[in-house]
Order: C-alpha cells, then sequence, then structure tokens
C-alpha cells in the first residue's frame, strides 16, 4: 500500500481482513494525508478534510461503524455580502434566497447528465457538457451583478479554484449526490463534522487496519512484471510485493517512476493537474462575537469565511480563496486586509493553515476537475495495470474529492485487488 491516507487505510483494512499480509508504506510522519486535525490557535483545527454527511453513504458507515460523535459549528445569525463595493448584511436565509434563482437555474440538468450519480460515466453524452467551466454557465446566466457575485463566491468556496478552471460537471456531480437538491449538497458540504476531529476516524480506521504501518517512508520508484512488483523507497530500500495499491493524488502521480510506465490517461491527467488550487485559512479573532457568514466574489483573495468556533472571549474562523499563491494563511496582515472587505471590527489574534500546494505528497487540495478530465480520464485512473491497484478519493465515483470518495475508493480497489488474487468475489 503506497500512501496511509484514508483510502490507503481503508483498502488495508479490508485486505488484512480477507487474510492478506499488508505493508502500509506512508511518507509523511502521520497518518491521514489530507485529513489531518492539528492543535493551533488554542484549538484542534482541521488543515484539510473536515465535514461530512449522512448523504455519503461511505463515510457515513464508518461514523456508525465505530460510533464516532457528530457535531456543527455555530448556526450563523447574520450573512454579509458585496453589492459592487457596498457590503450588504441580511441573514442566512435572505442570502440563500438571492443565491437560489442562479442555482436552481445553473443546476437544472443535473440529474439528466448524471442520472446514475455513483456512475458518473452513464450518461454517453456527458463529453457535450465536460468542456464548460463553470465560469462559463454562470456567465450564460447573465444574472444581476449582486446575484452574480454571490453566486460565484458561493462556487469559489466550493471548488478551492479559479472557477474558468472548474469543470462544470464537478458542479454538476455533487448537486447529483444530493439528487439533485442544491441546498442539501451545500449543507452535505459544509456543516457536520466529527467531535472528535478527523484523527478520531484516521485513529480508529489504522487500529483495526491489521496491517504493518511504516510512516516517514516515501517511495520513489515501482518495477513491475506479470506477478511482482519491487518498490524502491526514497531511503533505497527495496521492497518486494505481490500487488500493489498505489494511493497517491492525480498530481503528483505522474511524478513516481514507474517501469514500465503508467498509461497516458493517468499521465495526462496528472500533468495537467487537477483545477483546485486554493486555500483554507484558519482565523481567529476577539471575542465575544456573534456568528456570521460571509460571501464576496472570484476577485477576493478570501471569498467565503465563516465562525466555526466561538469562546467566551475569542472565536475561530474558516475562510476559503480560489488561489493559495494570492494569500498565505500565516500571513496575519494579509488575511486582516481580506476580512476588511467585509468588516473592519474584527480584531485578528492570529492565523494559521496548511499549504498543501506547496507540500510535495498532495499538491493539490481536494480534487475539482477541469473541463474534460472526467469524461477523458476517470476510468482509466481506476484501471488496475498489471499487479498496480489504484485508490484515490481524486477518481471516487459518487462524492470524489471527498473523505467519502476516499473511503468508497478503497473499499472497490481492496475488492478488485482480493478478487485478481484469490479470485474470492
Ligand atoms: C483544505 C482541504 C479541505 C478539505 N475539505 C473537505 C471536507 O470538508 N470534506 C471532505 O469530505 N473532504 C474534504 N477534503 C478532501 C479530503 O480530505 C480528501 O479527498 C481525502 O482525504 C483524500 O484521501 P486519499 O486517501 O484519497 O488521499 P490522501 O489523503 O492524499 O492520501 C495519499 C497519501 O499518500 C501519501 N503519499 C504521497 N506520496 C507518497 C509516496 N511517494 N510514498 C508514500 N506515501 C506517499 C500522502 O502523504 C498521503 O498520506 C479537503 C481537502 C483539503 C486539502
Amino acid at each position: 500500500m503506497i500512501g496511509g491516507g484514508i483510502a490507503g487505510l481503508v483498502a488495508a483494512r479490508e485486505l488484512s481482513a480477507k487474510g492478506l499480509r499488508v505493508l502500509v508504506l506512508e511518507a509523511r510522519d502521520r497518518l491521514g494525508g489530507r485529513v489531518w486535525t492539528d492543535h493551533r490557535l488554542g484549538r484542534d483545527l482541521e488543515m484539510g478534510g473536515t465535514w461530512l454527511h449522512w448523504v455519503q453513504p461511505h463515510v457515513w458507515a464508518e461514523v456508525t461503524r465505530y460510533g464516532l460523535a457528530v457535531t456543527r459549528g455555530p448556526r450563523p445569525e447574520q450573512a454579509y455580502w458585496l453589492a459592487g463595493d457596498e457590503v450588504r448584511t441580511g441573514t442566512l436565509e435572505e442570502f440563500m434566497q438571492l443565491i437560489d434563482p442562479g442555482m436552481r437555474r445553473l443546476l437544472a440538468g443535473t440529474m439528466r447528465w448524471l442520472p446514475r450519480p455513483a456512475e458518473p460515466l452513464a450518461e454517453p453524452a456527458l463529453a457535450e457538457v465536460d468542456g464548460f467551466s463553470v465560469q462559463d454557465k454562470l456567465d450564460e446566466l447573465a444574472l444581476p451583478a449582486e446575484e452574480y457575485h454571490a453566486n460565484e463566491a458561493a462556487w469559489v468556496g466550493h471548488f478551492n479554484a479559479p472557477l474558468a478552471d472548474g469543470a462544470f460537471t464537478s458542479a454538476l456531480r455533487w448537486t447529483a449526490a444530493t439528487a439533485g437538491s442544491w441546498h442539501l449538497m451545500h449543507e452535505a458540504s459544509a456543516v457536520f463534522r466529527l467531535a472528535g476531529g478527523t484523527r478520531s476516524l484516521v485513529d480508529a480506521i489504522a487500529a483495526d487496519a491489521g496491517a504493518e504501518i511504516r510512516t516517514s517512508t516515501e517511495v520513489r520508484r515501482i518495477d513491475h512484471g506479470p506477478d511482482r512488483a519491487v518498490l524502491t523507497t526514497a531511503a533505497g530500500e527495496r521492497i518486494r510485493a505481490r500487488r500493489v495499491v498505489v494511493t497517491l493524488p492525480q498530481n503528483i502521480l505522474g511524478d513516481l517512476e514507474v517501469s514500465p510506465p503508467l498509461c497516458a490517461g493517468k499521465l495526462a491527467a496528472s500533468k495537467e493537474k487537477a483545477a483546485s488550487k486554493g486555500v483554507k485559512v484558519w482565523i481567529r479573532v476577539r471575542g465575544p462575537i456573534e456568528p456570521f457568514f460571509a460571501y464576496s466574489s472570484a476577485a477576493h483573495p478570501l471569498s467565503v469565511v465563516r465562525t466555526e468556533y466561538l469562546g467566551d472571549d475569542d472565536a475561530v474562523l474558516v475562510a476559503f480563496g480560489a488561489d493559495a499563491a494570492r494569500i498565505s494563511p500565516d500571513d496575519c496582515d494579509a488575511v486582516t486586509a481580506a476580512l476588511r472587505v467585509w468588516r473592519d471590527d474584527l480584531d485578528v489574534l492570529d492565523t494559521t493553515g496548511h499549504d498543501w500546494m506547496s507540500d510535495p505528497y498532495s499538491r493539490e487540495t481536494w480534487m475539482m476537475h477541469r473541463p474534460y478530465q472526467v469524461t477523458r480520464y476517470l476510468n482509466a485512473q481506476q484501471q488496475p495495470e498489471g499487479v498496480l491497484h489504484f485508490a484515490s478519493s481524486d477518481h471516487a465515483g459518487l462524492w470524489a474529492g471527498f473523505i467519502d470518495g476516499a473511503i468508497e475508493s478503497g473499499l472497490r480497489t481492496a475488492r478488485e485487488l482480493a478478487t485478481h488474487l484469490t479470485g474470492a468475489r
């Protein structure tokens, strides 16, 4: 198993349960990959994946299996958005009503294009819309400026990318997973989280994995033949395996030395890179404050911010922007300036986050495809190649880009590998 993120750990658990001997090689000094609960700003904060929901079947099965407690952030009492340079305030409900017409029109064709959300390529004509960016489709609506910017900011929050780079089909896939309801899609992706942090999920799966797990072990090279593979680690160790599960994110898979090389579809997707290249920032402000939600537009370094934790004398906000190159989570002054777009009354005490785009073991945040990537590459990304199998949330069927997708992919790949090895079903 190359990688001890959620997909790798789930695949390890399933394969061990089938009686196979599993070795997990993880490059970082910790497990979890793009989920990482770290103690910062006085709280356990999620640097990566955070929110989950009962409409996400694979992650919810894990919540049930391990009896994990689920909680949520404070309900926002006030919303802020922009109309040109003017800041508008209202209730969250009023904001939702503002974006509702745009959301409905944009997503009207969801179930036509994705009649079976867990099989995104089920509709043979999907390529007809896969070439559009979400920006193309938003522009077609010719919304009034206030509605346009509010919708745009909401989509930047979902895409973590410049909207001209993000495939319209990614927006459709998220919404199809909630049977066409954008409200439910919105809730599924941004409200409920694990009370014990994603660490509680990672620890539970790892404890159950029944595998030997080695951290700080980067795999640099794979040589594979018809009935075995040899992995070479960064330290020069050579490890033989009958089968290998590769869980590297799309953006770095092409950097792994593989002989014979991976198929063209996998390499092309890796070279093109995902659309997502954004930033997630945690901001501690002096309290007490009322919980709020704020949306700007794609033009601002932070497009979305909201209160996630409330203390007696402080509060912690979480914010997202489309481009990690435009703002560093550790640059307190820049983050303070970005917040002033809506509010100049907040006293910023400290900020933090993780730069996933510079992280050599991810170089992406959560998967959002570029136009044509799903129809061109998804099949190739999922396909095994000889003794090599591939698991990643990045190419999951249903909730690709989510924790749920990592679990789905780990389960699917473990079943596929075990079937090859033992003929078992
Ligand atoms: C900022 C951010 C916010 C997110 N928010 C949410 C959210 O709210 N809800 C949600 O459901 N999802 C969210 N996600 C997405 C979710 O976290 C990921 O989709 C999921 O965790 C990916 O799991 P994975 O196992 O497929 O990949 P990864 O977690 O990337 O696992 C791959 C593993 O492989 C390791 N690795 C890489 N290269 C090597 C190598 N050469 N040798 C050995 N090991 C290697 C990596 O270190 C990593 O541990 C977010 C992600 C980010 C970054």
